[in-house]
């Protein structure tokens, strides 16, 4: 996506908490969308507003999908992905250049957010990769930000899941209240920043009227 793709407005921000149910946090952008815009994929940086490390990236945001990919997990795919990767070293090396992009693709994001080096994290990624897969949601998360061809057991549980989601098709009506109160403030340090440039937030405004 083009980085004005990529910035969350306030209304990415409020669809990721209706669709997470709880408000978002630190979301420096969004990975990927829907075919209608809606936000697939929230994008945290590397170091949250707290100072804590925070190693997993992209986060699958889209109640079809972390269902649908739920439902992969229960059905052992996790297992089947793992013992593919001990018998296939052709799948291995795909999978150890997943670890890599998501490395990398987490350096970027870092630098774009502003929030400098994280060693407490260097060389470690997240839903198991390297050498494992210890969850989906975290390898279709990246696949979906990075597009086809960069994690490849993430391409693949997309393709398994695709009856049920597809970023190519926009299932969004349903798929989350979106009539319903937004739960709580934005405390992204998008917002914070826009704030510390004087752009007003309507919300934090409200809510500080209520302090
Ligand atoms: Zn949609």
């Amino acid at each position: 996506m083009s980085t004005t793709e990529r910035i969350p407005t306030q209304t990415d921000l409020d669809t990721l908490s209706l669709q997470l149910g709880r408000p978002v946090r630190d979301v420096v952008e969004i990975g990927a969308r829907c075919v209608c815009g809606n936000p697939l994929v929230a994008t945290t940086a590397p170091r949250l507003s707290n100072g804590i490390p925070f190693p997993t990236t992209f986060y699958l945001t889209h109640p079809l999908a972390t269902a649908a990919v739920s439902r992969l997990e229960a059905a052992g795919v996790m297992a089947e992905f793992s013992q593919r990767l001990e018998g296939d070293e052709e799948l291995a090396s795909a999978h150890r250049a997943a670890h890599e992009a998501y490395l990398e693709a987490r350096r970027d994001v870092g630098e774009r957010a502003g929030t400098g080096p994280v060693p407490e994290i260097d060389g470690i990624s997240a839903g198991g990769m390297p050498e494992r897969v210890k969850c989906l949601h975290v390898l279709v998360g990246h696949a979906l930000a990075a597009g086809p061809g960069v994690n490849r057991l993430g391409d693949e549980a997309l393709a398994l899941i695709d009856a049920e989601f597809s970023p190519q098709r926009c299932q969004c009506a349903g798929a989350w209240d979106a009539d319903a109160d937004v739960p709580t403030r934005d405390l992204s340090r998008h917002v914070r920043r826009l704030e510390a440039q004087g752009i007003s937030n309507p919300i934090q405004q409200s809510e500080g009227n209520d302090d």
